[in-house]
C-alpha cells in the first residue's frame, strides 16, 4: 500500500487561504465579464505567475552565484537541507501572504478597479496553488510515469541535487530555457 500524504497543518492553511481567494476573485471576474475573457485574463495571470515563480527562486533565493552562505539561514536553503520534509516544503503564509498582498494592491492600480484584475489574481492564485501541489508532489512521491510530468519532475531533482544554480523553473520549464539555466 502507498505511504498516505504527510498533510501537514501548514498544507492545509495554505491551501484554505488561496482557494478563497481565488474564488471570491474568479466570482468577481465572471459575474462582470464574458467567460472567454476571464479565461484569456485568468492565463496572462498564470503566465506571470511562472516568470514570478521563476525571478523568486532565481534571484530572491540563489543569486547572485558563489555566494549560497549568504543564503545559509534562508528558508529556501532550509528546503534544500532537507527536501523531503514536508515542513520546509510549503511556503509559509507569512511569506507569501505579504507577496499576495502586494500584486493586489498593484493589480488595483493598474486596473483601478476594473473586474479583469479579479480575473488576473485568480490566475496568479491558480499558478501559485499548482506550484505548491506539484512542488510538494515533486518531494513526496516518486516520477509519476507520464512523459511531460517526469520531464519536471526530473528538472526539479537537478537543480536539488545536481545543480542549484540552474532548473530554477518548478510548474514549467520555460523560463530557464529563455534565461539558460536548462
Ligand atoms: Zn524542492
Ligand atoms: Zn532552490
Amino acid at each position: 500500500m502507498r505511504k498516505p500524504l504527510p498533510v501537514t497543518p501548514k498544507l492545509l492553511l495554505a491551501y484554505g487561504v488561496y482557494t478563497v481567494l481565488v474564488s471570491v476573485h474568479l466570482a468577481w471576474a465572471l459575474k462582470a465579464m464574458e467567460w472567454p475573457w476571464v479565461v484569456l485574463a485568468g492565463g496572462g495571470g498564470w503566465v506571470f505567475w511562472t516568470f514570478f515563480e521563476y525571478l523568486l527562486h532565481r534571484w530572491g533565493f540563489h543569486e547572485p552565484p558563489g555566494a549560497p552562505a549568504a543564503h545559509k539561514y534562508d528558508i529556501h536553503w532550509d528546503h534544500h537541507r532537507v527536501p523531503q520534509d514536508p515542513e520546509r516544503i510549503i511556503t509559509s503564509l507569512w511569506l507569501s501572504l505579504p507577496i499576495a498582498a502586494l500584486f493586489w494592491g498593484l493589480l488595483w492600480l493598474i486596473a483601478q478597479g476594473h473586474p479583469i484584475m479579479g480575473a488576473v489574481y485568480a490566475g496568479i492564485g491558480v499558478g501559485y496553488l499548482g506550484y505548491e501541489t506539484l512542488h510538494y508532489l515533486m518531494h513526496v512521491r516518486p516520477v509519476p510515469p507520464f512523459r511531460f510530468l517526469r520531464k519536471l519532475w526530473r528538472h526539479h531533482y537537478l537543480h536539488h541535487y545536481k545543480e542549484p544554480n540552474r532548473y530554477y523553473g518548478v510548474t514549467v520549464r520555460w523560463w530557464d530555457y529563455v534565461f539558460g539555466t536548462a
